[in-house]
Formats: structure tokens, sequence, C-alpha cells
């Protein structure tokens, strides 16, 4: 058994209290020393002073002990939506390159999206070469979304029975696709899919823009030889992912289906479904680092300008504070990355904005981004931080050892240092795609070290990496 003392763990709201934490695989006990407030130990000064008396007292030390360097300990984090394209698109990224990056990112669990990878994971079969193929090549563990895309359609409900037997966590479904391996689909096809999961108490995750808005404004833009980014950011408008997201929690209402309206991005889709949650409709939404740091506005900027190109793309200043406030109001699910890398050398430097991939690799970024801007700076608490990046999702998903540091849970653990800082710099990012729109961005928090099932997997300060393999299949529960 190993010992990690000395960490803070939250309690409630901004609540801590310092403790020593047992585990070997799983969590055997958290052991409270003492209890505090964030305020007692917000800046380095304090936290020193509170150091310097607890140590004039006592504090176990024992020779099997790790020692916690009171930093925050935190559940490690689950990134539910994530595209690490093994099989199939490695070019892009690749489980090895990506799920150090989720160490490095404080990220123990994630699960990835159907879509991209080669075959997407739409039946049975499917699911089993993905499984191979990244068996014993992920440094973290991994749960896996299924999906339903528009080439598979006729088969839904026997793929829907078969995927959710071997622990799929969710499907996903789009209603505006490019890809071709993974098409979009109706609205109708959306309602007979949302009917058929009701019955398994499944979650549904939709991209929501809707497929008419967009491509009419998209091809008389393309007609018209006009292919700037405001052409692209026109398209894909606010309005289309209201039109979609009315239509797609009237489908929420009428089937009880658990939908997750993934990558939320305008102020007046939250308030819908906000709107509908009080109606008591079985909807949630995700976010991403992205909608809650940049507007339109920084397309202007050449040197980050297609590094954040998206789908769909960050909106205006009052979009970005009223996702801030929902997540604050406790009216979202989850932050999310929506990760999403490329080789930035061949697919990120056209001219013409309709060409560039879209997508941004986020899993490194999202633990200190949303301690740094969210908690530090006030706009949701401790709690609230740890439940958006980890918590929420493992209770979403039924991921039942996963999420909490608390006896018979898995031993994930997070080490945060809230008293550090860092300058994001893409030429030190772990994932294949070395680029971020964060590039230059500060962090006022450091993650410092990881723990997966009670392994170190990543320790900063040693650039130590952890044994690839030693992530396994979650299933999820339900
Ligand atoms: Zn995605």
């Amino acid at each position: 058994m190993k010992i990690l003392s000395n960490v803070f763990v939250c309690t409630s709201g901004n609540n801590l209290e310092l403790a020593d934490i047992s585990f070997d695989d799983k969590i055997k006990s958290v052991r409270k020393i003492t209890e505090l407030t964030w305020d007692d130990i917000s800046t380095n000064e304090k936290k020193q002073r509170f150091i310097s008396e607890i140590e004039s007292k006592k504090h176990l030390q024992r020779k099997d002990t790790i020692y916690g360097n009171y930093l925050l300990a935190m559940p490690g984090a689950i990134d539910p939506h994530v595209h690490f394209d093994t099989p199939g698109f490695e070019f892009r990224e690749d489980i090895e390159h990506a799920s150090i990056a989720a160490a490095f990112g404080g990220v123990t669990t994630i699960i990835d999206m159907p879509c991209t990878s080669i075959p997407p994971v739409t039946n049975l079969e499917n699911f089993n070469t993905k499984l191979q193929a990244i068996r014993n090549r992920s440094l973290i563990d991994f749960a896996f979304w299924g999906g339903i895309g528009g080439n598979c359609f006729f088969d839904y409900k026997k793929n829907i029975f078969e995927l959710r037997e071997a622990g799929i966590a969710g499907f996903k479904v789009y209603t505006i696709s490019g890809m071709k391996e993974f098409s979009d689909l109706t609205y109708d096809q959306i309602k007979s899919v949302a009917i058929n999961l009701a019955e398994y108490g499944k979650p549904m995750a939709v991209h929501a823009e809707d497929k008419f808005i967009v491509t009419s404004i998209m091809n008389e833009r393309i007609k018209l030889g006009k292919n700037s980014w405001q052409d692209y950011t026109e398209s894909r408008n606010t309005k289309a992912e209201v039109f979609a997201i009315k239509k797609l929690i009237q489908i929420a209402e009428e089937t009880k289906v658990k939908m997750l309206i993934v990558h939320l991005s305008s102020g007046e889709s939250i308030k819908l479904i906000q709107q509908a949650i009080s109606n008591g409709v079985d909807i949630s939404a995700e976010t991403c680092p992205h909608y809650l740091y940049f507007t339109s506005d920084d397309f202007n900027k050449t040197e980050i300008r297609n590094y954040l190109k998206s789908a769909p793309p960050v909106k205006d200043k009052s979009d970005k504070n009223q996702l801030w406030k929902a997540l604050s109001e406790n009216q979202m699910a989850f932050v999310s990355t929506d990760h999403a890398g490329c080789n930035p050398d061949n697919e990120k430097i056209s001219e013409n904005f309709w060409e560039v991939y879209g997508g941004i690799p986020g899993v490194e970024h999202r633990v200190p981004f949303l301690f740094s801007e969210g908690f530090l700076k006030k706009k949701i608490t401790l709690e609230q931080t740890i439940n958006l990046l980890s918590t929420n999702a493992a209770e979403y998903f039924n991921l039942g050892m996963k999420g909490k540091l608390s006896a018979g849970k898995d031993a994930d653990i997070t080490l945060i240092d809230l008293w550090n800082y860092q300058i994001v710099d893409s030429k030190k990012m772990h994932s294949k795609g070395k680029y971020t729109p964060f590039e230059k961005v500060k962090f006022n928090v450091v993650v410092d070290k990881t723990f997966l099932r009670g392994e170190l997997i990543m320790d900063l300060k040693n650039n130590f990496v952890g044994k690839i393999g030693t992530g396994k299949y979650i299933k999820s529960e339900k």
C-alpha cells in the first residue's frame, strides 16, 4: 500500500481538508488531518504560513509515503469527448501521443468518439477492431462512444443492442457531418434512434447545427468564390445551432431519451436548454475551453486563425459570458475538449478557410485552463471545477470506479499545483500535431503528477512518463 501524504482535497464549494490518501490500485482511505478553506492558502505566502504551522505540530511520515507536497489532489480528470484517431487517421493523431498528452493534462480516462477511426464504431465487429488496435497502446484508461451514421442507419437497432452489451458509453449522431465514413442523420432518423436508446437509458450525443441553414449559406459563398473565415463563421452561425437545438429538444421531450448536446457554442442555445431542463426534459450540454476563452474577433489574429477553426465556430463575447454563467449555475454537464488534432504543416496552411482542417488538440490544456480561467478567476468554485472535469462525467456515463477520491474507487489521482504557472508553448505539447490557439496564453496552474489505478504515469518535474499499455478499456456499467 502507498500513502500520498499532505494533499489538499476539496470537500465542498471552496472548502478543503489536508489529508493523507492510502491506496493500492484502489483508494483505501482519505484520512483528514485538518480542515481549511481556499482563502487560508490562496497565495504562496498564506500557503507557506499554513504549512509551517502544520509542520510544527505533526504529520505522518512513513517509508512508503509519497510526499504530496501540499498540492491539490483531485480525482483523475475524465475527458468525455475526444478524437484520438486510432485506428485509421493516425497521420493526424494516435493513441500513444494523445494518451501521453492526456496524462500531462491530468486526464486518466477519455471517451473516444466513434467517427474518427476507420472503421467507425457503428457495430460490434468495428468495435472489436478498434479495441484490438488500441489495446496495449494507451497510457490512460479509455471508454468508447458508439455511433449511428447515415451510412449504417438501416441496422441501428441490432447495432445499438450489441454495442450496449460491449459497454459503450453512449451513441453519437450528427445533424451535419463532413465525414464520408460517418454521415449525418435527418431529424426523423434521429428521432427513431432516440426512441430505441430511450429503452436502454443510454445517452445520445448530438452535434447540433442545422444542415440546411449551414449548407445553403456555404454553397452560395463557395459559388461566389468567397472563402474567408467570415464566410465560414457566417455559414455556421448561431441560428443554425439554435434551430437544431429546438428540433432536438422536441425529440428529447417526445422520446424521453437521455440527450447530450456536444460542444455547445452560443448563449441562446444554453438558454433553450436550461428552459427544457426546467420543463423536465432529460437534456444536458457540454462546452469546451475554446468557446469559453475565444470569440470570433480572435480570427483576426493571423497567427492563430487557422488553429482556432472548429465546428461550430467560437461566437461572441456575450455567448462566452453566458456559457460561463451556465457553468457557475450548474447548468452544464461537463467541459470537454473535442480534442481533434492534425498535422498543421499540411492541414492548417490553406488561405482558403473552407479547406483548413477544423479541430483543436486540447486534451493537455483543459484541466489547467478550467482551474486558471474558471476557479482562480472566481467564476466557478473548486468543487464545480472538479465536477466539470471529472465527477459529473463518471456519473453521467456510469463509469462506477471513476470520478471520486473515496474508498473503493480506482486510485486515479491528479496533483494540481495552484501556486505555479505555465505559458502555453506548442513545441512542448505531447500530442502528435503540435499547435494550439492557446499559444502563449498563461495558465496560473500546473499539473504536477498523474496516477492511474495507483501507478504514477506522469511526473512533470522529473519528465517521467509511465509505461504505454497501462491504460485499459473501461465499460460503462449500464
Ligand atoms: Zn467531436
